[in-house]
């Protein structure tokens, strides 16, 4: 039993602890009193831990549950869509919205006109029509519950056959995966075509009384290359519509721009043209290249667009009034900018299309005021990438500053830069840390050479 006298005081040690994090007391409490319970444990079942060690790995371990709280971080990986660090940043005009809404009463459901109860998104969901040059269209809570809930909708009974290409069934992440979602939402899943090439004729044959849909879904985060083939969309869509099947197309991501016109990367088709080929319904995110808030948009023909609002899941999923104000912003933004959707203040694309030149301007401006710590910092040539599961062959030219540190390794470096109030989060070689300037935000540039200079500085001098 003398071994257990090492276990320390739980209030005793979480006094000693609480200014070492900013949390509130209760979590520090439960914490503190679950790791020593831990030990009790296992000091009972023969470990042998010094008091010391208790403390310090508690220490520990509070520090990396306070780190664990949701906070700003300076992307410096240069992945623009980092879905890891919270997808697409929204811009001030959205952020601004979204706090005069958020810290007021709002005609979320009420009708301003006549003084009674209104239509939820009415609105919004005019304009997102008007946007994507459509019928109707709706949004919810993100793209997999607009797909769950669009199978739903459209799968019914003895008619729930779901007809995907074998070179479409793709894991998105997450655990997002096309045959999982389908059978989520009681669908059976049809698989025609082979993994490299699947031809008008495949569908075809796979049509039958029971068929509910034609599944598309976009390759987001891979290609297929070599001997490869499918149909055109305006093909099947002619197909599907002399069967008076829908035809609906999971695009994953909502590109409203062309992309190979604002950067050196390949065109991720916008959901306009898909919808102009012969699409009945597009589903796609609003955080990933739309840049705005985690949304899922459904859009296309009125007839499903009602169909899928009077579906009782509908209601599971629907946006509330954040996600609603901050989307209405977007969407407005671009139909403002129409003519010349790159000038949307969307910072995805302001970070897409930002001029190399600018990159470097501002990775110089870092290094000369870094002072006694310049030398261990040079600029380096390095690629961006879309991320988000978007487009995963265009990498394109970024800029980055190349940190090699003198007296301390680059992974203590890293992680006493990710350990800074505003965490910065590059990416590392051998030899070098690595912070891409694309996707940091300029305002961020002077908290980005402070820190260098400390975490660099510190180490020097010890
Ligand atoms: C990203 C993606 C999804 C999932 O979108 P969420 O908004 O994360 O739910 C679904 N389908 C495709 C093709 C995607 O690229």
């Amino acid at each position: 039993m003398s071994k257990l006298a090492a276990l320390p005081a739980v209030e005793k040690l979480a006094n000693q602890l609480a200014p070492e994090v900013s949390l509130p007391r209760p979590l520090i409490n439960l914490f503190v009193r679950r790791s020593i319970e831990q030990y009790r444990r296992r000091i009972l079942e023969g470990e042998e831990h010094s008091r010391e060690d208790i403390e310090d790995e508690t220490k520990n371990q509070l520090i990396a549950f306070a780190k664990s709280r949701l906070k700003p971080v300076i992307n410096a990986t240069g992945v623009l869509i980092h879905t890891n660090l919270g997808r697409s940043p929204l811009g001030p005009r959205a952020a601004q919205a979204l706090e005069q809404i958020a810290t007021g009463y709002s005609n979320l459901e009420f009708d301003l006109s006549t003084g009674a109860r209104g239509r939820r998104a009415g609105y919004l969901e005019n304009a997102l029509a008007c946007l994507l040059e459509t019928e109707a269209a709706t949004a919810v809570n993100n793209c997999a519950a607009a797909l769950v809930l669009t199978l739903r909708t459209l799968v019914s009974g003895e008619k729930n056959e779901v007809i995907v290409s074998r070179s479409e069934l793709v894991e998105i992440g997450g655990g997002f995966r096309i045959p999982e979602i389908l059978e989520t939402s009681g669908a059976k899943l049809v698989e025609v075509g082979a993994t490299n090439k699947t031809h008008l004729h495949d569908y075809e044959k796979a049509i039958t009384p029971q068929t509910a849909l034609i599944l598309k879904v976009h390759r987001s985060n891979f290609y297929l290359e070599g001997f490869t083939g499918e149909p055109e969309i305006t093909e099947l869509a002619a197909l599907a519509k002399q069967h008076a099947i829908p035809l609906v197309e999971d695009l994953g991501s909502g590109a409203m721009i062309d992309t190979e016109k604002l950067a050196p990367i390949e065109h991720e088709p916008t959901p306009q043209e898909c919808l102009s080929r012969g699409i009945d319904l597009v589903i796609f995110s609003g955080d990933k290249l739309l840049g705005g808030p985690q949304s899922g948009i459904i859009g296309g023909r009125e007839e499903l667009v009602s169909q899928i609002k009077k579906e009782p899941f509908f209601r599971a999923v629907r946006c509330d009034k954040l996600i609603l104000t901050t989307l209405q912003e977007s969407i407005d933004q671009y139909l403002e900018t129409k003519a010349n959707p790159a000038q949307a203040d969307v910072p995805v694309i302001a970070f897409l299309k930002e001029e190399l030149a600018t990159l470097k301007a501002r990775a110089e401006l870092i290094i000369e005021q870094l002072g006694d710590q310049a030398g261990q910092v040079s600029i380096a040539e390095t690629n961006s990438r879309p991320g988000g599961g978007t487009m995963p062959r265009s990498e394109f030219p970024s800029v980055a500053l190349k940190v090699n540190p003198n007296n301390q390794s680059v992974q203590k470096l890293a992680s006493k830069l990710r350990s800074c109030a505003r965490a910065i989060v590059g990416y590392t070689t051998d030899d070098a840390l690595f912070l891409d300037l694309r996707t940091v935000f300029p305002t961020d540039d002077h908290l980005i050479c402070r820190e260098l200079q400390s975490t660099l500085e510190l180490e020097c001098s010890s």
